[in-house]
């Protein structure tokens, strides 16, 4: 696997009234218990997209995020969310109608399956529950018999969300942050008019309930188009390699 050198990678941040940028994880003042699962993982430092994107989320601001692959955008959107989470002492749901916190949609089980890994390690020795729903029939994942189970984040592939959507299998009406992984790829592979379905069928950002995160290695003109719509005051923010 290609490993990028963080420190070979600038920052851009744009948007107006900026928060500050963060310099470390502690700068962050994220919950102990987090601050001790970013240890476990072996996170020392931030990334250039987590200095720029942790501050975005932490203080409720609709954020694209445009980096290349591996520059660490996942943990970027991951971090701030479940601080988020945590300080809200949110606890899992156990009624029978389940209704997830944070929605992150990814293109292929491959990526929604590295998602997934990636958000357990936030959620060890904490009350969240992150939960898998993709079409992979080997990983165990969201299924119609343990939906009574209740978690907190759901990662789902868009082409297994989109069916199940339509068949009343999920209520978005709660939805916190709505978050989309290579949304490049997921407009490319012809899933727009799925996109806006699942941004209206979760909860109406008017309300200022709801933000939304675009990730993305490209910032194409249909992803334009999609942010001119869907999010509200965004903060963009992009890294990319420099060269020597
Ligand atoms: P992207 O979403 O941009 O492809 P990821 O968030 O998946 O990137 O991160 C790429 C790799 O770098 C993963 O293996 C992840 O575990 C690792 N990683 C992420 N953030 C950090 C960090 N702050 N320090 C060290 N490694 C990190």
């Amino acid at each position: 696997r290609y490993v990028l050198n963080f420190d070979k990678i600038s920052l851009q941040v744009t948007g107006i009234n900026l928060p500050q940028c963060i310099k470390s994880f502690t700068e962050a003042e994220l919950c102990p218990l987090l601050l001790e699962n970013i240890k476990i993982a072996g996170y020392e430092k931030p990334t250039p997209i987590q200095k720029g994107a942790i501050s975005v989320i932490l203080a409720k601001r609709d954020l694209i995020a445009c980096a290349v692959t591996g520059s660490g955008k996942t943990v970027a959107y991951l971090v701030p969310v479940m601080n988020i989470l945590l300080e809200q002492c949110v606890t899992p749901y156990r009624g029978t109608v389940q209704k997830p916190e944070v929605v992150i949609v990814a293109p292929t089980n491959e990526l929604a399956i590295q998602i997934h890994r990636e958000s357990c390690k936030f959620t060890i020795n904490s009350e969240l529950k992150s939960v898998l729903f993709c079409s992979d029939a080997s990983v165990t994942g969201l299924q119609p018999s343990n939906i009574q189970a209740g978690y907190n984040i759901l990662v789902a592939t868009i082409g297994h969300l989109k069916d199940f959507l339509d068949q009343g299998f999920f209520d978005f009406s709660c939805v916190k942050f709505l978050i989309f992984e290579k949304l490049d790829e997921i407009i490319n592979m012809g899933f727009g008019l799925d996109i806006k379905k699942i941004a209206e069928h979760s909860t109406m950002p008017q309300k200022g309930v709801r933000r939304t995160c675009m990730v993305s290695s490209t910032f194409s003109e249909a992803i334009q188009a999609l942010a001119a719509v869907y999010l509200d005051d965004h903060i963009f923010v992009t890294s990319s390699i420099v060269c020597d």
